[in-house]
């Protein structure tokens, strides 16, 4: 899928997010194999596809607005089953430093709050504690009671255990090291 036209805005744009990812999406075929196979696709959600499809047209504000990179999981489907191999992880860290540099605030507004929280969870349990870090999100977002009836239902189910609470897992010495990687990475190192 060719698409060179647009104004030099728009052009500047696609050659941007090309350059800044690594990822060719001019040889996009449009065939959806991605969005099919992506978890945070839905009807609020556009997906990978019709997200590289906004970018081939050089739509910049909507693309840096869109949620798709927001809500991206970095899972690795769509590249695993992408017939170009573009690995749309790759573009929505580019879309999401873009969006930062702009000035774009997030679609979702407590989502930078989930990635400090998740995040810190793994830090020091080596792996996230679900519902500990669920407790401390909706507590620290405002939203105490928002999962209570779902968290009790889970409960009762035994999916989670309130055991998990008081539960203290390691950290895991290779993850302190991803950590302290990024970290040097993040001030240049
Ligand atoms: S799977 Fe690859 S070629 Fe197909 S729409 Fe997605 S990014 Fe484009
Ligand atoms: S890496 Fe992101 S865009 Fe690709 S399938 Fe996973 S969540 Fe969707």
């Amino acid at each position: 899928m060719l698409r060179l036209k647009g104004n030099p805005e728009e052009k500047n744009f696609l050659r941007e997010v090309i350059q800044r990812s690594g990822q060719n999406l001019l040889e996009c075929l449009q065939c959806g194999k991605c969005s099919g196979s992506c978890p945070i696709t839905s009807d609020t959600v556009p997906g990978p596809r019709r997200l590289i499809a906004m970018i081939l047209s050089g739509m910049k504000q909507q693309s840096l607005n869109d949620p798709t990179w927001w809500y991206c999981v970095s899972c690795g489907s769509c590249a695993s089953r992408c017939p170009v191999e573009i690995n749309m992880y790759q573009v929505a860290t580019t879309l999401c430093e873009m969006a930062e540099e702009t000035g774009i605030k997030p679609s979702e507004p407590a989502i930078h709050l989930f990635e400090e929280v998740f995040l810190k969870s793994v830090r020091k349990n080596g792996r996230v504690q679900e519902l500990k870090a669920v407790m401390e999100f909706n507590l620290r977002s405002f939203t105490p009671f928002k999962d209570a009836v779902k968290g009790a239902k889970l409960i009762v189910k035994g999916a989670i255990k309130p055991k998990d609470m008081v539960a203290r897992a390691k950290s895991d010495p290779e993850i302190l090291r991803i950590f302290e990687r990024v970290e040097r990475m993040r001030h240049g190192e």
